[in-house]
């Protein structure tokens, strides 16, 4: 029986508490919301229960496909145990079809889509509104080795083309999404979170939003979107998600 100690850590979207075994955290789910490097905030009901089962599928998706991460088991409806990763303060975005920041960035419109995937990197730290840098900076700041980021850009590159190929028959446009990596036992695994907070999601034939755009942009219907996202992953074979 393992026991949930003190908490750790908490941030925008969740709590992290220490457990009794070593190595171990457990990682509470919030409602709250907020955008715009928190300037916006607010509460989607129930996103901490469709971001934790959310996230659960996805991690245990990517562990069978061979992208190692985080994820132990789920605790209840809004936790999960985790690894207790040594955050490396690098967040990944991975691109498909233009969106937010880039379609500012580069004059394109939202939704034009990319011939080869782009992969962003960006120096995790809200005080400075977490700016674009690149593998230079990464390395010149000693936030990661030059191997470690090998390892980080082929497994961003790797979740990206499990995700596609597993959204497509769910009928969901993967627009772009965020990732974080940690340090455990001297390797590199996948950390944080996969969910409508972290991804853009589209319906594929209406190109509705099903994200956090709805709650950034006040579309109305946010809850809605993350139920929807879980109701697809759901439709998962059982092959794939449960084994
Ligand atoms: N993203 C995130 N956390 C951040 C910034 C971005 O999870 O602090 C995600 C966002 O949800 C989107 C992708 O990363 O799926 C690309 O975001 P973008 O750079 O377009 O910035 P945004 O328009 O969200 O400000």
């Amino acid at each position: 029986m393992v026991d949930i100690l003190e908490q750790v850590y908490e941030g925008k979207a969740k709590k992290v508490y220490k457990t009794s075994e070593p190595g171990l955290y457990k990682v509470y789910y919030k409602d709250d919301a907020t955008a715009f490097n928190g300037l916006k905030k607010g509460e989607i009901h129930d996103k901490g229960y469709y971001n934790n089962q959310i996230s659960a599928i996805l991690f245990k998706l990517l562990a069978e496909k061979g992208i190692t991460n985080h994820f132990v088991e789920l605790v209840d409806n809004r936790s999960m145990m985790v690894k207790a990763l040594e955050i490396i303060p690098v967040e990944v975005v991975v691109r498909n079809i233009v969106a937010g920041s880039l379609a500012k960035r580069v004059g394109r419109p939202e939704g034009t889509e990319l011939s080869m995937p782009i992969l962003e990197l960006y120096y995790k730290d809200d005080d400075l509104g977490d700016p674009m840098i690149n593998e230079y900076h990464v390395k010149a700041l000693n936030l990661a080795t030059e191997e470690e980021m090998k390892t980080i850009s082929e497994m961003a590159l790797k979740v990206n083309e499990v995700l596609l190929s597993v959204l497509k028959p769910m009928k969901i446009d993967l627009v772009d999404f965020k990732l974080e990596f940690g340090r455990y036992n001297g390797r590199v695994l996948l950390g944080d979170e996969i969910s409508p907070d972290t991804c853009r999601f589209w319906d594929a034939s209406t190109k509705e939003k099903l994200d956090k755009d709805r709650f950034r942009r006040d579309l109305g219907k946010v809850e809605e979107a993350y139920q929807e996202i879980l109701n697809r992953l759901r439709t998962m074979p059982i092959t794939i998600a449960e084994r």
